[in-house]
């Protein structure tokens, strides 16, 4: 079997741009398949303020922009496909798309993870009619309007700050009695007069005509349930990883890939990092960190196979 490129990346979010440009940078033949846009989960940050050495807030987009620029500036050459298929045969994988299908020695899995639904009632009816898993994308058109946050974690509180931008009427609702995210970022909502916290609730039904009038919210504590007008809701109850193409890899009780600490599976040659593989702790700096390890032993990888390798 002839192969067409050393290192193939699934995913071009920060764990798979950052694999990208030092596998190129340490003269490896990369292609990166992305389906839709570079940078994944970061194109949804407003203001991206945690990420070493950027003192002064970047948007997620231009952050994206700036890594596909440098993975571009070694090398790395992208291909826009939905990956359909993965399989390996004799030491190479063979990756199919919907423009081709093209064989690796060895592959990166850094597809990351997608947005949970809730599943109540209204909630796929009302999708883009004011139910949004996207404040930065869809917020602007809820300005000065009463907007339903749902969720405790990160990415509620981030987004409700943001949506605290545009409308003094931000409700967050969370099932339990405190929030999950970082101390620093459930303060600043507590804090914040344009948002008001119902700790305890749950989102039970989104109503309305054509688009989102009211929901009916229920009390976790105790038998109660009230209707609540609402032009918007905003989703954000956690993400799934995204591993369909790989059902024989490793995974753990969420379903996130388990790697060693060389961002290895337990199927030779294939890499995770990033949102998909089981981590403690979800960041942009932490897939960008793990992007260069697996890419590092990729090249160890690919150089055994080759014979080359430096022992
Ligand atoms: P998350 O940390 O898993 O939080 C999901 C929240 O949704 C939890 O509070 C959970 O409640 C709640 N939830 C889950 N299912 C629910 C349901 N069916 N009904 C009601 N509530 C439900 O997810 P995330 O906030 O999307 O963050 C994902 C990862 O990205 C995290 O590792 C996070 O640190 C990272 N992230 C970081 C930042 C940042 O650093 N600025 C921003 C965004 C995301 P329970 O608490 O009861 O489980």
């Amino acid at each position: 079997m002839e192969v067409d490129r050393d290192f193939i990346i699934i995913g071009a979010g920060a764990a798979g741009l950052s694999a990208a440009q030092y596998a190129a940078r340490a003269n490896l033949n990369v292609l990166l398949i992305e389906e839709m846009a570079p940078g994944g989960q970061s194109l949804i940050i407003d203001k991206l303020e945690n990420y070493p050495g950027f003192p002064e807030p970047v948007t997620g987009a231009e952050f994206a922009q700036r890594l596909e620029r440098q993975a571009k500036n070694f090398g790395v050459e992208f291909l826009y496909a939905s990956v359909t298929g993965l399989s390996k045969k004799d030491d190479l994988f063979e990756v199919e798309t919907t423009r081709g299908t093209y064989k690796s020695y060895t592959v990166l899995l850094s597809t990351g993870a997608k947005h949970r639904k809730l599943g109540v009632p209204g909630e796929n009816e009302f999708h883009g009619r004011g139910v949004s898993y996207c404040a930065t994308c869809d917020g602007p058109f809820f300005k000065n309007k009463r907007v339903l946050v749902v969720g405790g974690g990160d990415a509620a509180c981030d987004e409700a700050s943001f949506l605290s931008n545009l409308t003094d009427r931000v409700i967050v609702i969370h099932r339990r009695d405190r929030f999950r995210a970082q101390k620093a970022l459930a303060e600043r909502i507590l804090k914040n007069p344009h948002i008001e916290v119902r700790f305890n609730t749950t989102l039970s039904e989104i109503m309305g005509e054509n688009k989102v009038e009211k929901v009916l919210l229920s009390r976790t504590d105790r038998e109660e349930q009230y209707e609540e007008e609402i032009d918007g809701v905003f989703i954000f109850i956690g993400s799934d990883p995204q591993t369909a193409l790989v059902p024989e890899a490793e995974k753990d009780e969420g379903g996130y890939i388990v790697t060693n600490q060389r961002m290895e599976t337990n199927i030779p040659g294939l890499f995770a990092a990033g949102d998909v593989r089981s981590t403690p702790f979800r960041q942009l700096v932490v897939a960008a960190g793990e992007g260069a390890v697996a890419s590092h032993c990729a090249v160890q990888y690919v150089d055994i196979l080759k014979g080359e390798a430096y022992i």
